[in-house]
């Protein structure tokens, strides 16, 4: 027999496919525009065989890794994120979600990507599990301004969903030299896509959690420790982990001492 279509079949199914908040009161296609995203992206990071020349004449591109890296401060590197085309989540965010704290800072904080709170607001981890980030600072004796937090992504992925290697290779260019213009002396990634994305590790976050690694920025050649914690949004519904979370922050606590960070 058909299942009957009442509006809650439809608002369930809204809310599966990601759409969870009420925006505007008419709707509008953000995707009217696909054709010049398309036409734009950087394809050089989807495919491996076409050398970079060969994709720019083709596909008219601006890869990513050349626009982040004309970026000579954190605030072109803003601009360049807001001008790029090549990651189709910018078309349903409200909002970019670049960076907070102080751009000074010895240590930098890199989570996944921004939930609806982030979005709104256009600011990272100011959400309920941003506001355990912010204790998790303060057990290391600093401030949200004593350090400086960011994302892999800067655009909320519809509904939360977990985002693609293809959204995540785009903007891979802009959080390596978001990191090169922050030139952090410690590196702590939040929650387990940051980890694996920046270390190159395939392992999952309880077993990178905790250890520290080399960081190696492509573009300047710095080598910075790195060291993976559990996302505060895992540890908001798996307080048995507290404990571990605990041990990471003193790690990274005890290696503030020994390189006399603050
Ligand atoms: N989770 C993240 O990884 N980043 C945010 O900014 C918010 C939630």
């Amino acid at each position: 027999m058909q299942e009957k279509y009442t509006s809650f079949n439809h608002l369930q199914w809204a809310l599966e496919s990601g759409q969870d908040e009420i925006l505007n009161e008419v709707p509008q296609n953000r995707f009217s525009n696909t054709q010049s995203i398309v036409k734009n992206a950087d394809l050089s990071l989807l495919t491996g065989n076409v050398s970079l020349s060969e994709n720019k004449s083709l596909f008219n591109v601006k890869p990513g890794e050349e626009i982040a890296n004309a970026a000579k401060t954190l605030f072109e590197l803003r601009e360049a994120f807001i001008s790029f085309e090549g990651c189709a989540l910018k078309n349903t965010a409200m909002n970019l979600v670049y960076g907070d704290g102080n751009a000074e800072a010895d240590v930098m904080l890199i989570g996944e990507a921004p939930g609806a709170d982030e979005d709104r607001e256009g600011k990272p981890f100011v959400g309920l599990s941003g506001q355990l980030l912010d204790k998790m600072i303060h057990s290391i004796g600093l401030s949200r301004s004593e350090v400086y937090v960011t994302n892999i992504l800067p655009w909320r992925p519809p509904g939360n969903r977990q985002p693609t290697p293809g959204e995540i290779g785009a903007c891979l260019p802009f959080v390596k030299r978001h990191i090169e213009l922050v030139k952090p002396r410690i590196l702590v990634l939040v929650g387990g896509t940051s980890a694996k994305t920046l270390l190159s590790r395939t392992e999952g976050i309880m077993r990178l959690r905790g250890r520290w690694f080399n960081y190696q920025a492509d573009y300047s050649g710095d080598s910075i420790p790195a060291i993976p914690i559990l996302h505060p949004a895992f540890l908001l519904r798996a307080a048995g982990q507290k404990a571990n979370a605990w041990k990471d922050m003193v790690a990274i606590r005890k290696k503030m001492k020994g390189l006399e960070v603050y």
